[in-house]
Order: structure tokens, then sequence, then C-alpha cells
């Protein structure tokens, strides 16, 4: 699970006198990544040995190398074992610091090596993915779960509480029905219960909240049985919450993990359809006016990122564009062999997208992959809203 707390402890992390090795690898098939990887490692250590400036010193550039070699050996046994990972994010030093990260989107592969760790491409990815809390509760019990990025992780146990369920009014006489709902007792006992599921209720929105805000979450999903539960929790839930309330779904606590990841996973994903839904619609809407600020296509977003243009690229997850890149000033194009900067020649690439990726990152652009299908923006495969034309 990726923590904003890992995020903070990456961006403090100042090695004390070691440089620090980013690796951003893209895994994505059919990529030949490990021969990729050689080759990037390959070209530093050329770099050493050529380089006059020698920003490493002999022992560092050892220590480097016996690094770069785990960070290999680390690749070829992950192999097998990427499922849905499109970028392999590694960020180690010699003295023992290693985070790795996986992402489902795409940039192109490259190796840093300085003595700050290159975060920003990481962080502005990360940036896109919501994280979700996940409160699960009846009656009694609750459970707080955070999901991010397709990991489901649960927090603190289970959270209890003392509901009767039944009183005993003497002489063996019971009242109260099967669920503390569904009571068949009389009026003044059943709000007896109602009280303390109330209450509970109120303790479970109050531990949500702290969750939610410690966790730096985006979005919350609330899950309960199919009574009153989740409508007098959600009464019971600070307006901030319920202001980023995502969905709910029906569910007991004690039911499997993997199940309760199933569910909660749908929802999220309804909601993150209708947020691609929303932003598409704004994307179409404003490329069709006359000198509204977007575009649609391959080559009108090309030619805005080159121009600075650009305020939000939104590009299909799957799409796969084949151009050209110049290596010496990172210029795009889908068919141009002479760079217009420099005169130089172009490289061909078939992932023309990731290179715009790359490009909107470093001009501070925002990015935003589409993972689903929208009859009106997959032909185009990628688009931008404008910061001005
Ligand atoms: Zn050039």
């Amino acid at each position: 699970m990726i923590t904003a707390q890992d995020i903070e402890r990456l961006h403090a992390w100042r090695a004390q006198g070691h440089p620090i090795v980013s690796l951003y690898l893209n895994v994505t098939p059919p990529h030949p990544f490990v021969s990729e990887l050689n080759s990037l490692i390959h070209y530093h250590k050329e770099q050493w040995n050529t380089n006059k400036t020698n920003a490493f010193d002999k022992a560092q550039r050892r220590a480097l190398e016996e690094l770069l070699s785990r960070i290999e050996h680390h690749v070829r046994a992950l192999e097998r074992q990427l499922d849905g990972t499109r970028l392999l994010a590694i960020f180690a030093s010699a003295d023992g610091f290693w985070q790795e990260y996986r992402l489902p989107v795409a940039l192109p592969s490259q190796l840093v090596i300085e003595f700050d760790p290159y975060i920003r491409p990481l962080t502005v990815l990360l940036n896109e993915f919501d994280r979700y809390c996940v409160v699960v509760t009846d009656a009694r019990k609750a459970r707080i779960f955070s999901l991010y990025l397709g990991e489901f992780e649960e927090y603190g146990g289970v959270f209890n509480d003392d509901v009767p369920s039944k009183i005993s009014v003497g002489r063996g006489v019971r009242l109260g029905g099967p669920g503390v709902w569904g009571g068949t007792g009389e009026l003044r006992i059943q709000r007896h219960i109602e009280d303390h599921v109330h209450r509970h209720l109120k303790r479970v929105a109050e531990r949500t909240f702290d969750f939610f805000t410690q966790k730096q979450s985006d979005l919350l999903i609330i899950a309960g049985p199919e009574d009153k539960t989740l409508p007098y929790l959600t009464n019971h839930l600070h307006s901030y919450l319920r202001e980023r309330l995502a969905g709910e779904f029906h569910a007991r606590p004690d039911m499997p993990l993997a199940e309760l990841k199933e569910r909660a996973l749908a929802v999220a994903r309804a909601w993150e359809r209708c947020y691609e839904e929303q932003l598409i619609a704004r994307l179409l809407e404003t490329a069709h006016q006359p000198k509204g600020l977007a575009v649609l296509g391959v080559e009108p977003t090309l030619e805005a990122l080159m121009l600075g243009q650009v305020h939000t690229l939104v590009l299909h997850n799957n799409a796969r564009l084949k151009g050209t890149v110049c290596p010496t000033d990172h210029f795009l194009s889908s068919y141009l062999e002479r760079c217009p900067i420099c005169q130089g020649t172009m490289h061909h690439t078939e992932d023309l997208a990731d290179e715009m990726v790359e490009e909107a990152i470093h001009q501070n652009a925002e990015i935003e992959h589409i993972f689903t299908d929208h009859d009106g923006f997959t032909p185009h495969a990628v688009g931008a809203l404008l910061r001005f034309r």
C-alpha cells in the first residue's frame, strides 16, 4: 500500500553523501524492459567513464554499481508478477534506502542518479488516483479500510460496540426482535436499543472522520446491511465527509475480505467512470466551441503541447501512438523526421502517448488517464484542456 507517509519520507530523503537512484521502468507489454534497464545502466556507466565532471567519487561509483546490479536482479525476478502494472518506479541508495511503486499508467523508461530523488513524475501520476476510505458497519460492529490503486487494507481491526439485541424484563421473558431494527417488542425497549445503535453509529462516524483525514483520503464509501444502518450512519457523518461520499454498497462487517474488496472496487469504478464522463463531456463541449480552450486528437494536442498551452492532458490509457521524438530537446511529432528546433534527426517511437505524458509533467500540466471507453473520446485517443491558445 502506498501511503502519504511514504511519499513524505521519499521527499524528505536526502542521503548523507549517497547518490540516489531513481528508476522509472515502462513495463507495459510487450516492452523488453529488462534489456531496456540494461541499456540505461550501461549508458550511465559509460557517462561515468567518459565524463570529466566526476559527479561521484570512486567509492560512490563502486557502491552505485553494486546497487544497480541489485536493482537489475530484482527487476529480472519480478518479470512474471507484474500483472496490470505499467510503470515500475524504484528509488534506492547504497546505504539501504529502497522504495518501490507500481502504477497502472506508463511513462518512458528513465534512470536518474543524483543526490536528490527524482520524484515529480511519481507524485503527478499518483495524484491522479483517488484514495478511498471504506467503512463497513452494521448496528454493532464496524471495520474501516483504505482502497488505493486496487489495494485494500484494513486499519485498526473490528470496532465493536456493546449493543443489546434483546432486553430481559424478568421471568425469562425477553423482548426485542431478531435484529436490532426488526423489533417486535415494546416501543420503549425498541427505542432503548435504537439509542445504543445511534451511539454506535455516531462513534463509527467519528472514527471514520479521524481515519479519513489522517490517511489523507479523497473519497468515502459506506457499506452496511439492507436496513436503516446506512441512512442513519449518513446522518451522523460530518458534512465534510458527506460531501466526499462516492457511493455505498450492501454488506456486513463479517464478510470475507475478498468479497468486501470486490464490492468496494465496483463502487469506486462506477464513481471513476462517472468522473471520466464529466471530464470528457467538458472536453468535447469546449473543443467544439469556436476558440474554445480545448483540443482533440493527436495532431492538435501535440501542437498545443509543444506550444506550452496544455493545462490538462487527457489520454486513453490504452492509446498506442507512433511518432518521433527529438533526443536533444524532446520535441514530439507524429511524422516529422527532422527536429524543427535543433534540425537534428528525430527518433521513432511506438510510445508517443507516454512521451506526451512525460512532456506534460515536465511542463507542470495535469494528467488524466481515461481507463474506460467513451464513444465521443476513444476514437481521438488524446485531447487537452488548454491554459490559452
Ligand atoms: Zn531537437
